[in-house]
């Protein structure tokens, strides 16, 4: 069966770079919430992940375009500044390592000006992975990682089907950054419902803190229409919390985070309310702003949902 180009799921802070397909899909499908709910692992053949590299440099080079390549290769390399690459889909890194290194080091021969390459990593991924395994990945170029932590609260990570615990996150997190891998940690605001919301802000905050990424994004639950976790919403086994109280949830990671030199951000589009800045330096800053926001209460202050992305 041809290998189908996933569509483009990609941090906001990836939005500069060439989105390189090696899987679609997500090799732990399980998650309660998640659009990947359910998908299909597909694996691309290392072959094919070269010709489009190869295509690519030609392009780059020479203005050339080959009929039989995919048209997103000359739509993102037309404005693209050759310095990022993000690894598609779901987890890249779930990749066979002997080929991904040779995709890699196919990269970097092809297109030497590219700094830096990307990649959604699950905490599964990363723990497969030894430590020189990931010292070699950092050495051509692979030089961050997204991992989703979505809640610090077991109980919460056991609920969703995660597949994983806090304690195993926090061992991750920590390999990817004593490999030098630059760490990126998402967490979702109101997946411990109504009932779990003060201890999912809670345990999520000490998780964060113990795991000390370089930078950590908060995202706001969505409901996505054939998840489980939307199903347990309509049938009233999942109570979803209010807008404002996901500022409380922001507010008490904020107060209770102890990084060490984090760039925190709420910026991504799920959010009713965007709030950034380095932790702890910021602190003040950024919870004054909320402050504001949660004395007054003003649903208008709020990002309406129809603007809210996933
Ligand atoms: S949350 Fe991450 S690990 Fe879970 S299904 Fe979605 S992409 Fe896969």
């Amino acid at each position: 069966m041809p290998f189908e180009r996933p569509e483009i799921i990609r941090p906001p802070s990836e939005w500069k770079s060439y989105f390189l397909p090696l899987t679609s899909g997500c090799s732990n499908n399980t998650c309660a919430f998640c659009n990947y709910y359910g998908s299909k692992l597909r694996v691309r053949k290392a072959e094919e992940v070269k010709e489009e590299i190869d295509a690519l440099a030609r392009y780059l080079k020479a203005g050339i375009q080959m009929p039989s390549m995919h048209y997103l290769v000359y739509a993102v390399g037309r404005s693209w500044d050759q310095k990022r690459v993000f690894l598609q889909d779901g987890d890249a890194l779930v990749y066979p390592f002997p080929k991904l290194v040779s995709i890699l080091a196919h990269l970097n021969e092809k297109i030497p000006a590219v700094e830096r390459i990307g990649t959604y990593a699950t905490a599964q991924d990363i723990l497969r992975r030894s430590p020189e395994e990931l010292k070699t990945l950092r050495d051509l170029k692979l030089g961050i990682f997204y991992m989703g932590l979505e809640s610090g609260d077991d109980e919460v990570l056991q609920k969703i089907n995660k597949g994983v615990d806090a304690r195993q996150m926090i061992e991750a997190g920590r390999k990817a950054k004593e490999a030098g891998i630059v760490l990126s940690v998402t967490v979702i605001l109101g997946l411990g419902g109504v009932a779990g919301s003060e201890k999912h802000a809670l345990e999520t905050a000490r998780v964060l803190s113990e795991i000390d990424p370089d930078y950590a994004g908060a995202l706001t639950l969505t409901l996505v229409p054939g998840t489980p976790l939307y199903e347990q919403a309509q049938e009233g086994s999942f109570h979803p919390i209010s807008p404002f109280r996901s500022l409380e949830e922001l507010k008490i990671i904020i107060e209770n985070a102890g990084f060490s030199n984090c760039f925190f951000s709420s910026m991504h589009a799920s959010n009713y309310f965007s709030v950034r800045g380095r932790l702890p330096a910021e602190r003040e800053r950024m919870l004054d702003e909320l402050a504001r926001i949660l004395n007054r209460r003003d649903p208008s202050l709020l990002r309406p949902d129809f603007l809210r992305g996933l």
